[in-house]
């Protein structure tokens, strides 16, 4: 026997979904396609409705208006465990008064297989999460990681459609996290389950996902592949979760052939258009620290140094511009605080937005 979840019952699409707590809209009018046996990831800053929309998708939130289909069936108005989805939570939510075997096994008890399927299908499920050496164990005898990898198992081990999973790494120290990416990536490999996943850390979202949503305010800023957002994010405010830590609020001096100049701190810069911009209307210019230097040829822009810091390989500092603007670079040498230095960035990696702040 091998675990298979169901991807063949189709793509999970969520029309028009919002959802009330009271007057606010924590979800505004969510659309959302998730291919079959898919990876997506909900980003966003904490309070975007990452984890209403998971809720809602899991049938654990009644939605205010719209519909959630799996394979062009309507599912909104399922009970949970009549949607029969996987669920991680970050808390693991496991009995601490069953060991591994039993708790793995519980969503199968509850479905009334008989015990030999039971056994084989928690063996496997075991198996998959590397933890068969520890089937008797009560979770209270286990890491965070291996407690984690048990939720997995019990999630992945009623071949769910679809896999829905809320911050999981975020009670694990920075090392078990990078090593359960690359372990959640497998057994999604493995299984071929659709996955939902929220976090709001970016590099775990880049890194796992074939596609990522990119949520504020209760909308969907962005779609894309992991590249497509790091490259060319469309908003500011996604830039602003892909890295680009200075986003500098200047004019429009001119704009020619999908970039544009703009004037910020005594300074022209030029960068690839990400939004329409109009000449002597304002706009923001975002740069990655990297991106950043003193030594890179270009229009520089005059700052003092507040201090820097090595980060293996490079340093990364902190300056600030003669009209107030902080600005955060890259230096391949520490620099004594206070020191006049011209940062320049480059105009490749440069990437102009609209005026109106998000
Ligand atoms: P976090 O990562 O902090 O959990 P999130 O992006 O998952 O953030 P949600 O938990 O979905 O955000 O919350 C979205 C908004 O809805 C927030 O403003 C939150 O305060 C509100 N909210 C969520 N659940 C409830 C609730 N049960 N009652 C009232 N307001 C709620």
């Amino acid at each position: 026997m091998t675990l298979h979840a169901k991807p063949d019952l189709g793509a999970l699409e969520l029309r028009g979904v919002k959802r009330f707590f009271g007057n606010h809209a924590a979800l505004a009018g969510i659309d959302l396609t998730v291919a079959a046996g898919e990876f997506v990831a909900l980003l966003g800053p904490s309070g975007c409705g990452k984890s209403t929309a998971l809720n809602c998708i899991a049938g654990l939130l009644p939605l205010s208006a719209g519909s959630i289909h799996l394979g062009g069936h309507r599912i909104d108005g399922l009970e949970p465990e009549e949607r029969g989805f996987g669920m991680v939570f970050q808390s693991y939510a496991l009995f601490p008064h069953l060991n591994v075997r039993r708790n793995v096994a519980f969503g199968l008890a509850m479905r009334r297989l008989g015990r030999r399927e039971i056994d084989a299908r928690v063996d496997e499920a075991l198996g998959l999460v590397r933890l068969r050496d520890h089937a008797e164990k009560l979770p209270g005898q286990l890491s965070g990681g291996q407690q984690q990898r048990v939720a997995i198992a019990r999630a992945v081990v009623i071949e769910p459609a679809v896999v829905l999973m809320d911050e999981p790494l975020s009670n694990l120290d920075a090392a078990l996290r990078l090593e359960m990416r690359a372990e959640i990536r497998r057994i999604h490999e493995a299984i071929g389950c659709t996955t939902v996943y929220v976090t709001h850390d970016q590099d775990e979202a880049l890194s796992m996902a074939d596609r990522v949503v990119v949520m504020r305010d209760g909308l969907i800023r962005q779609v894309g592949t992991p590249e497509e957002l790091y490259e060319r994010p469309a908003h500011l405010d996604v830039a602003d979760f892909m890295g680009f830590r200075n986003r500098l609020r200047g004019r429009v001096v001119r704009v020619f052939d999908g970039r544009a100049e703009v004037e910020v701190a005594g300074a022209r810069l030029s960068g690839a258009l990400r939004q329409d911009v109009s000449p002597g209307g304002a706009a923001f210019v975002a740069i990655r620290p990297e991106d950043l230097q003193i030594d890179i040829r270009g229009a520089a822009l005059a700052a003092r140094v507040k201090a820097t810091e090595y980060r293996g390989r490079a340093f990364f500092g902190s300056a600030v511009a003669a009209d107030g603007t902080e600005l955060f670079f890259r230096s391949d040498r520490p620099l004594p605080s206070g020191e006049e230095i011209q940062l320049a960035a480059e105009p490749s990696r440069t990437l102009i937005f609209g005026g109106t702040a998000p």
